[in-house]
């Protein structure tokens, strides 16, 4: 973790925020490299389940919602975490990870009562100070403040937990105006905000994180099998990515460690420098969601099924992933440390769809005009439909590392002979080989090597 987190710095992925005041706990910035990244994440997430197909549309809604929204999905009721103090050392932590930690169980869903016991029964104490714990109480994960200039408590609104409301709240607006046939899902990528009791683990878990999520709306006698459709998806998807299958499991979660919505939920867990954490969650929320609008706002949101000429309620299947969590899984799934000859190489073995710069040009001698001219052409032919850098500086060697370092697939290096024979050297990433090629059929190559 040590080494993701200090590469991720000094090449630019990600960077502490408010570095300059000693940052801000947890918070962290995307850098040059790091914001290409998460945009190349994004538009593969985009090209797979919304563009590739007739189902599935975008929408982008609003941050600050009418506090209503999270009356009506449980947020404001439902929405927290175990938490205790130390007596000690006044620091704060989620009991449900610190019995996790002693005793390997998980008590998700039992009540703070239940957890309290539970601690006192075993006689869990503040893992910095061994000090005695506070009682357990629930801690509310969602952020408020106020709208407009008057702090009087009917003002106070909410930074979404979860996107997933705005597109409840829009269903009856997007089954009127794309006349969309069940089934069909609405897709979402924006930011979250939750006051994590622990955030952590660098970008793993923090207090805002983007999430890119699809509702999938379904007839509920479908909603069994259109689950396993999705999960199947995800799996064949986060191959296409690169993520290695060793790296993933599933975790069926059981009706007491479900939320409140939901009537079957699968996490994808993924093995990160500190273990098999959760990636993604697959869950099964029933009609909970648009049932709850419907009631409190008196608006009906159903949808008027022309094989049974009834108006039903249909059921969700939603996929959601946090980008940073995914962001964070690839740097981890790529990051490798090769010893070649006495020198030590830290590679990033990221997909050609994922890597912040899919070529790297290099001049081999920089101050040559011949050379300059040709590496020049090709870097502005290329960079249309790849994305490219150029780099003239240094020996080859030290350029290949630094490329090898970022992700970079392929290495295309222009020298004498290229002006002669109008070929260059492209080099692989992975293998380290090399092969000469023809000007003309760089695409072809180039396209060969990114199926
Ligand atoms: P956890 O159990 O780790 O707190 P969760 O089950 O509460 O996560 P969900 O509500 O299912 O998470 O949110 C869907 C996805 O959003 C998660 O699988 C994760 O990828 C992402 N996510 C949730 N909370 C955070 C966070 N604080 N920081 C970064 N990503 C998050």
């Amino acid at each position: 973790m040590d080494s993701l987190v200090s590469l991720s710095k000094r090449r630019g992925f990600v960077y502490p925020a408010s570095d300059i005041y000693g940052g801000l706990a947890n918070s962290w910035d995307y850098g040059p490299l790091g914001s290409i990244m998460k945009e190349n994440i994004k538009n593969e997430w985009l090209k797979e389940f919304v563009f590739s197909r007739d189902d599935m549309i975008l929408i982008d809604s609003a941050i600050i919602q009418n506090s209503s929204v999270w009356d009506a999905s449980g947020h404001l009721t439902k929405f927290s975490d175990p938490m205790v103090e130390c007596l000690d050392c006044h620091k704060r932590f989620r009991a449900d990870n610190l019995i996790e930690d002693k005793l390997g169980i998980d008590v998700d869903g039992r009540s703070a009562e239940e957890i309290d016991k539970i601690i006192n029964e075993n006689n869990i104490k503040c893992p910095i100070t061994a000090g005695v714990l506070s009682q357990v109480k629930n801690f509310n994960l969602m952020f408020n403040t106020k709208l407009g200039p008057v702090d009087v408590s009917s003002d106070t609104v909410y930074l979404r937990p979860e996107t997933c409301q705005g597109i409840f709240t829009n269903f009856d607006n997007i089954i009127k105006s794309t006349r969309l046939k069940l089934p069909f899902g609405v897709a979402q990528i924006g930011k979250s905000f939750r006051n994590e009791i622990t955030p952590g683990n660098f970008i793993f878990r923090t207090l805002e994180f983007e999430q890119m999520e699809i509702e999938y709306f379904t007839k509920e006698d479908n909603a069994d099998k259109d689950f396993e459709y999705w999960l199947n998806l995800f799996e064949e998807w986060y191959k296409k990515i690169g993520i290695k299958k060793e790296n993933l499991k599933k975790v069926e979660l059981n009706e007491t460690q479900r939320a409140h919505y939901s009537k079957r939920t699968v996490d994808i867990y993924f093995n990160y420098p500190f273990g098999f954490k959760e990636l993604q969650s697959f869950a099964n929320r029933s009609d909970y969601d648009l049932t709850s609008h419907s009631n409190l706002s008196g608006k009906k949101l159903h949808y008027f099924d022309e094989e049974s000429k009834t108006n039903i309620v249909p059921f969700v299947i939603e996929p959601s992933v946090g980008l940073g969590r995914l962001f964070l899984a690839i740097l981890s799934n790529g990051y490798k440390e090769e010893i070649i000859g006495n020198d030590k190489r830290i590679v990033l073995s990221l997909s050609h769809r994922i890597a912040p710069y899919q070529l790297a040009i290099f001049p081999l001698i920089g101050k040559d005009e011949k050379i300059n001219n040709i590496s020049q052409n090709l870097y502005s032919n290329l960079r249309w439909k790849y994305r490219c850098t150029y780099d003239s500086t240094g020996s080859i060697g030290k350029r290949y590392r630094r490329q090898d370092e970022i992700g970079t697939p392929l290495c295309i290096t222009i020298d004498n002979d290229s002006s002669i024979d109008n070929t260059v050297t492209i080099r692989d990433r992975d293998s380290m080989e090399q092969v000469r090629v023809n000007i003309d059929n760089i695409n072809e190559y180039i396209d060969k090597c990114f199926l």
